[in-house]
């Protein structure tokens, strides 16, 4: 480590005050009215919409926007998973980020848009997690006790 590199890491650890979100910082958190007024609301860890198909993740390296799906621990374990992620580093000031995370959030739901599939007997459409198969969904495959064709 060259004396320069050394300097700047002394300078990043010993203020881990620089590394907190300026929106996040002290005691009115100012990202919280813009995520809710673009009609997220928490849950589970994430912001997500009514119907549970777009979702912001916060974390101290800005936020994560992405479509959801669901992914499988287990056959009997499903969770939460979020797809084609957007990273938006929180600004000082609230307008370009509302700005950028509406934007973000609309691409997101476009490209989960091109990702749903079709059940062939229900003729519903969902998201890949919620296939069983290539032509049916998890509802119709567990109700028919079959696997799809
Ligand atoms: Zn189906």
């Amino acid at each position: 480590m060259n004396a320069v590199v050394g300097i700047l890491a002394h300078v990043w650890w010993s203020e881990p005050e620089a590394e907190i979100p300026v929106l996040t910082r002290g005691p009115a958190d100012l990202l919280v009215p813009i995520l809710e007024g673009l009609g997220l609301s928490p849950s589970s860890g994430l912001w997500t919409d009514a119907a549970h198909t777009l979702g912001v993740a916060r974390s101290p390296a800005g936020l994560f926007v992405g479509w959801l799906d669901v992914g499988w621990l287990t056959a009997d374990e499903p969770f939460t998973e979020m797809r084609d992620i957007t990273h938006l580093v929180e600004r000082p000031s609230p307008e370009p980020l509302a700005h950028e995370l509406g934007i973000a959030l609309a691409e997101a739901a476009r490209s989960r848009v091109e990702h749903l599939r079709g059940c062939d007997r229900c003729d519903e459409r969902f998201v890949p997690g919620q296939m069983f198969g290539a032509a049916c969904c998890h509802s119709c495959a567990v109700r028919d006790g079959d696997a799809c064709g």
